[in-house]
């Protein structure tokens, strides 16, 4: 019986450290303005174009990263890897077959895969991301049959340079379309330029998004098109190898529920924000829920100088305030704030004369909530010392 108890005992442990490990990771971002706060990738490769790893790894990485939704996005026009491939007839000829590997584990692990692809052609236009695509092969327009019978990347066909039916075909097939990396030096060495062609895919319901971070790089000229244009602003990790340790940017959508078509909706309303490094960049009405779904004053205490203010900040982002121009000249109020990520901040405010009113307004700029090109986030967080 006692060593029964010991079995019972020993398996109870191993029950729940199992079902601990397998507790998906979550980045914590409050919900808005009514809407899920969805996490997800929306460019990355494989074996199947010039990555290095195999498509369900993608899918172990993102639930461990906490994500909702990725696509693949295979580069369809450079796929150096697959003269490794013995089999390169049915892989070459098929460009959904990423997804399609991909498609078990991600049902499994519950995270949301999206079909897409790279349209990957010379600078103009660049790289364009076509995500929510029925059949990626049709977008593969680059090759014109020459009478030998064979086409594609590994046949002898014509090489064509049509983009534009890759594009017609992708919105044909009700695709989101986003430029990928418009600042990419190998392709914009100099000054990362609009072109006409840019002009071209815009006017004609052809460019729905921009990547205003790819991997570790911001592009400012990207963000300041997207507010004037209205385009939907995209983070893509662009990950070719393992992703590691180090973080990769996110994509936020905001959803009306965690589904592949609530993402697609949200990317078309342009409901959706960047989270780099420790940056939020995106429309100050997202960016202001955020601020204000994040933290609460978990405390408030007179002291013999003023006021001890503790602020509770609940998000997996720390907000960096600086001081503005506009506050009570009565009130001393440091010059930055560190309002750490998870954790409870004090901040001290000393007051020179008693206050004749009982609201307190602090007013701060939010250095790392972009919401212009290197423009922080104006917010007010006010107070009562008549109570809270
Ligand atoms: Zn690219
Ligand atoms: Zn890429």
């Amino acid at each position: 019986m006692k060593s029964l108890k010991f079995v019972n005992l020993f398996l109870f442990f191993l029950i729940s450290g199992l079902s601990s490990a397998q507790d998906k990771p979550v980045i914590k971002i409050p919900d808005i303005l009514g809407y899920k706060t969805l996490k997800c990738d929306f460019h990355m490769h494989t074996v199947f174009s010039d990555g290095q790893v195999w498509p369900t790894v993608r899918i172990d990485e993102a639930w461990r990263d906490g994500l909702d939704a990725i696509s693949i996005t295979e580069h369809i026009e450079y796929r150096p890897n697959l003269k490794y491939f013995s089999n390169e007839k049915v892989i070459v000829s098929d460009h959904n077959i990423p997804y399609e590997i991909a498609l078990e584990n991600a049902k499994k692990k519950d995270v949301l895969i999206i079909k897409g692809a790279e349209i990957t052609r010379a600078m103009p236009p660049g790289h364009c991301n076509a995500l929510f695509l029925t059949d990626i092969n049709l977008l593969d327009t680059q090759w014109e049959d020459d009478g030998t019978g064979k086409q594609g990347w590994m046949g002898s066909g014509l090489l064509i340079n049509n983009w534009q039916e890759a594009f017609y075909e992708a919105k044909e097939q009700g695709a989101f379309i986003f430029w990928n990396h418009p600042g990419w030096k190998t392709q914009q060495p100099d000054t990362t330029l609009w072109w006409q062609e840019h002009t071209w895919l815009f006017e004609n319901n052809l460019m729905d998004g921009i990547e205003v971070v790819n991997g570790n790089s911001y592009y400012p000229e990207a963000h300041q098109w997207a507010i004037n244009k209205n385009l939907t602003m995209i983070a893509g990790s662009d990950a070719h190898g393992p992703i590691g340790g180090k973080k990769r940017p996110i994509t936020l959508v905001f959803a009306t529920e965690r589904s592949v078509s609530s993402v697609k909706e949200a990317l078309f309303d342009q409901r959706s924000a960047i989270l780099s490094e420790n940056k939020i960049i995106g429309d100050r009405k997202f960016l202001d829920a955020i601020f204000f779904g994040s933290i609460t004053i978990e405390s408030f205490i007179e002291t013999s100088e003023g006021y001890q203010i503790v602020i509770q900040n609940s998000a997996d982002i720390s907000f960096e305030l600086s001081k503005v121009d506009g506050n009570n000249e009565n009130i001393s109020i440091p010059d930055k704030i560190f309002i750490h990520a998870r954790k409870s901040t004090t901040v001290e405010i000393a007051v020179a004369q008693p206050l004749s009113n009982s609201k307190i307004d602090l007013k701060f700029n939010v250095d790392n909530l972009f919401v212009g090109p290197n423009k922080g986030l104006p917010v007010t967080i006010s107070f009562r010392i008549d109570g809270l």
